[in-house]
């Protein structure tokens, strides 16, 4: 076993893993879509690091704007100070997202811009005079991230909720949309889809904040795309019975879909937005939560009249000055070229899974490629697996899935598609 390892695993964490984390690689370098590991091996990244490293390693423009602003400022506080790599992301933010979002909060991280569009939509009614509207709806089969206010608002099973019972909120969970993306419905099946939904809202709309969804896309709660029909009705819905909506666009944002925005599938606004992930095209943790113009208003008329969340690193220059380069990138008008390529080729390579006798389910949306199983896979086994192979894969329960980065070529996107078949393929 590699030093690096046997030392991790004695002292080391690693996401929802034992304390000893296990199969574990240690990873020297990473390149272009490549990862370099300690032993030298070099496999081809099938996951952009969790869905964020979307123009792959090391790229000039994103490393030379970072140099830059280390030698002009690190970090500064962003209580009372202000600056322009900052002041320059959010306008883009604003710019780029969809109508009617108009002021931004900077943070860390996905799971605190959950955590701050919650916070933001309880403070809209408290300020409107309407503080017992606290409670949030969303769907099941939805993650939102691991902190408490995201996990109350995770699919109940898949989110654990059990493990933390009595220390969550309660909030209200519609069942899975179940009409897919980009297949023609009949009315009275989106009607069927939407009818639990509905009921929820209707029935509880004196205690709802908000609804909160990921859109077209529900990530790490079970890869599943559905309709965006349905989108439309929630938004219609939302403003009849006057509830806020908040899109989760965490892990959709910035193209994968093969939107810039999942929101834009179905023509629709939120009233607060999240993004994280791809904003620094994955090389530091940023992200952000967009507002309307109405929810900012509340928020400052009503008493304290200021939004009470404050992080240490917020609007981090470094970052901000890297997400302003993956900005640039995505400028450059390539990505949407790139995304649908990948989800052709994806579509054409991963169609063979289907007759595999593991296999449940084979989808495709934007740059996202998904093999459903019918059993979780086994990690001890399967991981090592796709590492022989040369690829970078890491699925988790029954799904076995890729969104590589937007550079990918068609031979190495071949070679993760094949290892995939093949690893699937053994699978009895
Ligand atoms: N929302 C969605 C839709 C996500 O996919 C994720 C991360 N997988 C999060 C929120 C949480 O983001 P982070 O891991 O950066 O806290």
């Amino acid at each position: 076993m590699s030093s690096l390892v046997e030392r991790d695993q004695k002292i080391v964490w690693h996401p929802y893993a034992p304390p000893s984390a296990s199969p574990l690689f240690a990873v020297e370098s990473a390149e272009g879509v490549r990862l370099r590991l300690e032993d030298g091996r070099e496999i081809i990244d099938g996951m952009s690091s969790w869905w964020s490293a979307i123009h792959g390693y090391r790229n000039p423009t994103i490393e030379a704007a970072v140099k830059s602003q280390l030698e002009r400022m690190p970090h500064v506080m962003f209580g009372g100070l202000t600056h322009e790599p900052a002041i320059r992301l959010c306008e883009r933010l604003v710019d780029m997202s969809p109508p009617n979002l108009d002021r931004v909060f900077l943070s860390d991280s996905g799971s605190v811009a959950v955590e701050v569009a919650i916070k933001m939509a309880l403070q809209v009614w408290h300020s409107r005079g309407r503080p017992e509207r606290r409670r949030l709806l969303t769907l099941r089969g939805g993650y939102h991230g691991d902190t408490f206010g995201a996990m109350g608002v995770c699919d109940p099973v898949t989110g654990m909720h059990g493990l933390f019972e009595g220390a969550l909120s309660s909030h209200l969970f519609a069942p899975r949309p179940e009409c897919r993306f980009g297949q023609a419905h009949a009315e009275s099946d989106i009607e069927a889809d939407i009818r639990e939904f509905a009921r929820l809202l209707e029935a509880h709309r004196d205690e709802l904040a908000a609804v909160i969804l990921e859109p077209i896309v529900q990530g790490a709660g079970g890869m599943w795309f559905y309709s965006a029909e349905y989108l439309r009705r929630v938004r219609g819905l939302c403003d009849e019975f006057e509830v806020l909506l908040i899109a989760d666009e965490i892990a959709t944002g910035f193209g994968r879909s093969g939107k810039l925005f999942a929101c834009e599938h179905a023509g629709i606004s939120p009233d607060i937005a999240c993004v994280g992930k791809a904003l620094t095209g994955g090389t530091m943790s940023l992200a952000a939560t967009l507002a309307s113009d109405a929810v900012s208003a509340s928020l400052g008329e009503g008493e304290p009249g200021v939004f009470m969340h404050g992080p240490t690193f917020m609007g981090n220059p470094l970052a901000c000055a890297a997400a302003n380069a993956s900005l640039d990138i995505l400028d450059r008008g390539e990505w949407p070229d790139q995304v649908a390529a990948i989800g052709a080729q994806l579509s054409g390579e991963l169609e063979a899974c289907r007759s595999l006798p593991a296999v449940a389910d084979v989808r495709v949306l934007g740059a996202i490629g998904v093999v459903e199983l019918h059993e979780p896979v086994d990690m001890s086994v399967v991981q090592p697996a796709f590492v022989e192979e040369g690829v970078w894969i890491r699925p988790f329960g029954k799904l076995v899935y890729t969104m590589p980065p937007y550079v990918i070529d068609s031979d190495d996107l071949s070679r993760v598609t094949t290892a995939i078949r093949e690893v699937v393929g053994s699978i009895g």
